[in-house]
């Protein structure tokens, strides 16, 4: 099982499929990293849609995403995109590391590479197709995140935990751990 990262309007841009635990890990350096930057509405929002794609709240292979149901909005395009880039060049940079679990820390090459890769498809995301249709954004969060947060990994919890307590290792005592599915 697994997922795809795309982007479908993007120039030549290439699916990426990726197992459960490179997704998983993907949005855990994310999650940290987001922390200390988002400010603005679309910002928290983007935070919040992070710690949702968590395989523990939504189920696994369904944390997949295309580039464009990202609530892109025309006005502010170029501020969001902008955002999500230096994001991303963060998580390369591991900003927010030391609040991963201790298995997560060391990073990998293949994590690496797929930052750059997804950094590669935001940055060459055409305005020219800002604003989309309604309907291709169906995972983005309607407002910022509302359920606080993780007391250990100082992430935005969602409805059922935290995105990071659920990648713990199980032997590890966390606060926030989701049901199982
Ligand atoms: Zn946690």
């Amino acid at each position: 099982m697994g997922d795809t990262i795309s982007s479908r309007l993007g120039p030549g841009a290439p699916s990426l499929h990726l197992g459960n635990g490179a997704l998983s890990v993907f949005f855990d350096v994310l999650a940290v990293a987001v922390m200390p930057r988002a400010r603005t509405d679309w910002e928290l929002r983007l935070a919040r849609w992070i710690v949702e794609s968590d395989q523990l709240l939504l189920g696994l292979g369904t944390v997949g995403f295309d580039v464009s149901e990202l609530g892109w909005t025309a006005p502010d395009f170029e501020a969001q995109q902008r955002f999500l880039v230096a994001l991303l060049d963060a998580a390369l940079d591991r900003e927010g590391w030391e609040h991963l679990p201790p298995a997560l820390r060391q990073g990998s090459p293949r994590l690496t590479e797929l930052l750059w890769q997804v950094r590669d498809m935001v940055a060459r995301f055409p305005r020219e197709v800002v604003p989309l249709p309604e309907g291709d954004d169906f995972r983005w969060p309607c407002g910022p995140p509302e359920d606080g947060r993780c007391e250990l990994h100082q992430v935005y919890l969602h409805a059922t935990g935290c995105i990071l307590c659920n990648d713990s290792s199980l032997d590890e005592h966390v606060p926030h751990r989701s049901p199982t599915l």
